[in-house]
């Protein structure tokens, strides 16, 4: 199969992938599409950047324009449930670039947004509906939402929503769907728990696999540099100064951590924006945005923010502290090394995470490739810049209004989030508006106005 055209689908699709000047299907979609246009149920174990997103959408598009009929108010056809607000607007977006030259609807709905709106769209039934699973209940509790039509159901990114403590509402989900459907079941990483979860949605599914369970990504140069935990930041100047960076993502394992980062960056005169659960949703939006365009080269995130996040151009990843779970490991580095291009990742290992690196290496069964500290590493300690202050609404919940729905969203307990990231709310269409990302010169980092400047020849790490 070398060919869209191969497959069969729909005239309007081909014309879609057409405009998208997407010629050649990627290998999940090379197993997933014929086995889904018979309507099949399927297993897949596959990372975002791999093209799942198309795999599933583009039979299904072809399914639902191949039996046309209106959806029936408060319904759907197609329902996708995904675990963040970023990954749900994407896939929506994605399903309305594929869907574009018909007339489908397609609806997203997911919390820390009024839900009076999302109310109005459905009411007169939607063909595809992306959704989280917090809000979708909160719908269907509010009979505003049925699931009696659904004749494609999509669970994306299991794995995640088993951290992120959905089971339960995804079981609640699983009673409420009707027992003649379609099921497609996606998740990166395939541990007994998920496949046992895949089993109570899953008949007689057709399993595909397009990155042995956490095998890391071949692409991607992988280096370690073992430092002192408070020394960290002298060592994350270092690299940006010295090494070619297009775009790089930064992984703290906490918030309070990333926003760290930002600021000893900003005391220097590097900019980048922090990507978490505290964060508004306005801020969060910004931060993407501004990383997707090329406008911010450095963007310092949690996992659970960037999870699902299809950015192009990630030149680097970089482990400001390592996870403690290893597929996390995997997930981070996935960010790199996207559509062809090679990747490199650097992780900062401090003495109490050599633990955690034991573990990666163990389940990737790869090693990275020591890299030394520079000669002069003592001075760049000594010398680097103060962090800039924290901004005066820092805490101050009142000060952003968004923020202050956002919160008040979180006090009634509705909408979504990631127990685990502290929950992120608010409206993240903007984050879904293309990629938008422009090849970008090469540059290095360097701070401004001699802040910093360290003396000394530097050393490329590794
Ligand atoms: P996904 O894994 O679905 O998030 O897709 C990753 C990226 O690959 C998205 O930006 C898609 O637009 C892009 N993509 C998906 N399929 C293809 C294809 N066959 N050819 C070129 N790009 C693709």
């Amino acid at each position: 199969m070398t060919s869209f055209n191969d497959f069969g689908l729909h005239a309007d699709i081909n014309r879609a992938l057409a405009a998208k000047d997407y010629t050649t299907p990627t290998p999940i979609q090379t197993q997933a599409i014929p086995p889904l246009m018979k309507g099949r149920d399927l297993c897949g174990i596959a990372q975002t950047g791999t093209g799942k997103t198309a795999g599933f959408s583009l039979p299904s598009i072809h399914h639902l324009l191949t039996y046309p009929h209106r959806a029936n108010p408060r319904g759907c056809r197609m329902l996708v449930l995904a675990p963040t607000r970023e990954l749900a607007a994407q896939i929506a977006q994605s399903c309305r670039d594929y869907g574009r030259f018909t007339k489908l609807r397609v609806s997203t709905v997911f919390g820390g947004v009024p839900i009076n709106k999302q109310i109005r769209d459905l009411a007169q039934g939607v063909d595809i509906l992306v959704a989280t699973p917090g809000r979708l209940l909160d719908l269907i509790d509010q009979r505003a939402l049925r699931m009696d039509d659904v004749e494609i159901f999509v669970l994306d990114e299991a794995d995640q929503m088993m951290d992120m403590g959905f089971i339960h509402s995804l079981r609640r989900v699983a009673k409420l769907l009707p027992s003649r459907r379609q099921n497609l079941f996606f998740s990166a990483t395939m541990p007994k728990e998920i496949a046992g979860l895949a089993d109570q949605f899953l008949n007689d599914p057709v399993t595909v696999s397009v990155a042995p369970q956490a095998t890391t990504a071949e692409k991607i140069r992988q280096r370690v540099t073992f430092v002192e935990q408070k020394e960290k930041q002298a060592l994350l100047h270092h690299v940006l100064r010295s090494e070619d960076i297009d775009r790089a993502l930064i992984f703290t394992r906490t918030k309070h951590g990333a926003d760290r980062v930002v600021r000893h960056l900003k005391g220097a005169g590097i900019e980048a924006f922090a990507i978490h659960g505290n964060k508004s949703q306005a801020q969060r939006t910004t931060a993407l945005q501004a990383f997707r365009s090329g406008q911010v080269r450095l963007l310092v995130a949690t996992d659970i923010a960037a999870r699902g996040i299809d950015v192009s151009g990630v030149s680097h990843v970089i482990n400001f502290e390592i996870p403690n779970v290893p597929e996390q490991y995997v997930h981070r580095i996935g960010r790199t090394a996207r559509a062809g291009a090679e990747g490199v990742a650097i992780s900062f290992v401090a003495p109490d995470e050599r633990p955690y690196l034991r573990d990666i290496e163990r389940v990737t069964r790869t090693k990275a490739e020591p890299a030394k500290l520079p000669d002069n590493f003592g001075e760049m300690v000594r010398n680097l810049p103060k962090p800039a202050q924290p901004p005066r609404d820092t805490g101050s919940k009142g000060r952003d209004p968004q923020r202050q729905r956002d919160d008040a969203q979180r006090r009634k307990g509705h909408g979504e989030g990631g127990s685990r990231d502290g929950g992120h709310r608010g409206p993240r269409r903007e984050a879904a508006a293309g990629d938008g990302a422009q090849p970008q010169r090469k540059r290095r980092f360097r701070p401004r106005g001699g802040v910093g400047a360290h003396k000394g020849s530097v050393k490329r790490v590794g």
